[in-house]
């Protein structure tokens, strides 16, 4: 192939250290991957509606166009259209790959776009899917119902596990796989589990994939719960990491987006799928996400020091049963998996009230500042009743093992004043 070097839209190398010292994620967030003599010195990206973006000759977009079908790997070195990439879209994704220590990253048009083009890029007729349990419902369902339909079955464990478990169910896979006339096609874990909160050991999974599959074979795991600041699971030995983008890092409870990082490698096939079916997130949402990441690390830190104090208040009220919090783990081995793979523990926890429905039901009616609603990692404080709510479809049996009882009340902290938050709970909890 006769390249002709052409410049990039963005400047590279970008500026990333500075006397040796490497800079942080806070510090890029602000600039990197934008070069604001790009765009009329505008010194915050401009949205760019546009459809389509002209080529400055023939030659470079054939070469552009080689990027997006595949041919060279990397995607496109240059815009081409919106289905494909975008230039808001493409500093989104410098930025989370940051945040994850990842080569790489593709933003979605939701959580769930970007799960579901995930196991489609990577799974085959006859694969198997290996899962740690329980998994968002919408995950859990997209893999047991709709990739079941082209002839990819699962094995699942739960969360909990430990490496001999791990390598049990990964034999197990194998030898499905084999009689299927497929692989195992990933292994696929979401840690925290939600609502449980049981916490996965990403480090025994790597070692037992390395040692009953290898490494053709990718983990990836939801890091929508903890990341990006809490957990880094690359650095535990995953290898793609999937985010919910609405939850903590959008923060405002006021977009809906997700993505995938890692490597080039694994990113390339999820990349053309994308291309193909489109759930690229759109430029409007890929801006407020760049808004969103230069104060992530800000808002993240002062709701998990809420959820610390709220947490404190709420252990030994009479009133409460019990707390799945990852700052109060009672388990020893739970304990150890959150040194080795937490530098946080969240502000998302299950609160297990005295009594069943009609109390809880009384404690949600009665918050005054925190509102009752499903999802979580936003700006304000929200409340839900699982069983009733999110998970109401599981069946009873199933929501008996994954510990979801009628007494359970999920709880994302947020950044107000934490002892206004205390408050609204002391006087809820005394209508119980
Ligand atoms: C919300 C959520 C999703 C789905 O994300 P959407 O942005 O709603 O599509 C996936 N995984 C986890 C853990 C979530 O909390």
């Amino acid at each position: 192939m006769a390249d002709t070097p052409t410049p990039r839209r963005k400047p590279k190398p970008e500026v990333t250290t500075i006397g040796g010292r490497t800079l942080k994620p806070a510090t890029l967030m602000m600039g990197f991957g934008y070069d604001p003599v790009l765009s009329e010195g505008s010194l915050k990206p401009p949205v760019f509606l546009t459809s389509t973006f002209a080529f400055p000759s023939a030659a470079e977009g054939k070469r552009h166009f080689e990027g997006i079908t595949g041919k060279r790997p990397g995607g496109a070195d240059g815009l081409v259209y919106s289905r494909f990439n975008g230039p808001n879209q493409e500093i989104l994704e410098d930025r989370l790959a940051i945040w994850d220590g990842a080569e790489d990253a593709l933003c979605f048009s939701s959580g769930m776009t970007a799960i579901c083009v995930l196991f489609l890029a990577l799974c085959s007729a006859g694969d198997v899917i290996v899962h740690s349990g329980p998994l968002y419902a919408a995950s859990e369902g997209f893999v047991a119902k709709h990739m079941s339909r082209f002839g990819v079955t699962y094995v699942d464990f739960p969360a909990g596990a430990t490496r001999e478990e791990i390598d049990a169910v990964l034999e197990k896979a194998k030898a499905q796989a084999a009689a299927q006339g497929g692989k195992v096609a990933m292994v696929y874990l979401e840690s925290p589990a939600n609502p449980t909160n049981a916490l996965v050991d990403v480090e025994a999974v790597r070692d037992a994939r390395d040692a009953v599959l290898g490494a053709d074979c990718p983990i990836a795991i939801d890091n929508t719960f903890l990341g990006p600041l809490w957990q880094r699971p690359i650095d535990q030995g995953a290898d793609l990491v999937v985010y919910s983008l609405t939850k903590y890092v959008g923060g405002h409870s006021d977009l809906v987006a997700g993505s995938v990082s890692g490597p080039e490698r694994w990113i390339t096939p999820i990349r053309m799928m994308r291309n193909t079916m489109g759930g690229i997130a759109d430029p409007n949402t890929a801006w407020m996400l760049l808004r969103s990441l230069e104060t992530v690390e800000l808002r993240m830190t002062r709701a998990g020091e809420n959820a610390a104090k709220v947490c404190a208040f709420l252990k030994d009220h009479p009133k409460v049963e019990g707390l799945g919090y990852l700052g109060m783990i009672e388990d020893a081995r739970q304990q150890d998996i959150y040194e080795r793979h937490c530098s946080g523990a969240g502000s998302t926890f299950s609160l297990f009230i005295k009594g069943g429905e009609a109390e809880s039901f009384r404690f949600l009616d009665a918050l005054r500042v925190a509102k009752l609603a499903v999802s979580l990692g936003g700006t304000e404080t929200l409340a839900s009743h699982p069983a009733a709510m999110t998970h109401l479809s599981v069946p009873e049996d199933r929501k008996a093992a994954l510990g979801i009882t009628d007494n359970l009340v999920r709880i994302s902290i947020g950044i107000e004043d934490p002892d206004d938050l205390i408050a609204d709970f002391e006087q809820a909890l005394a209508v119980v």
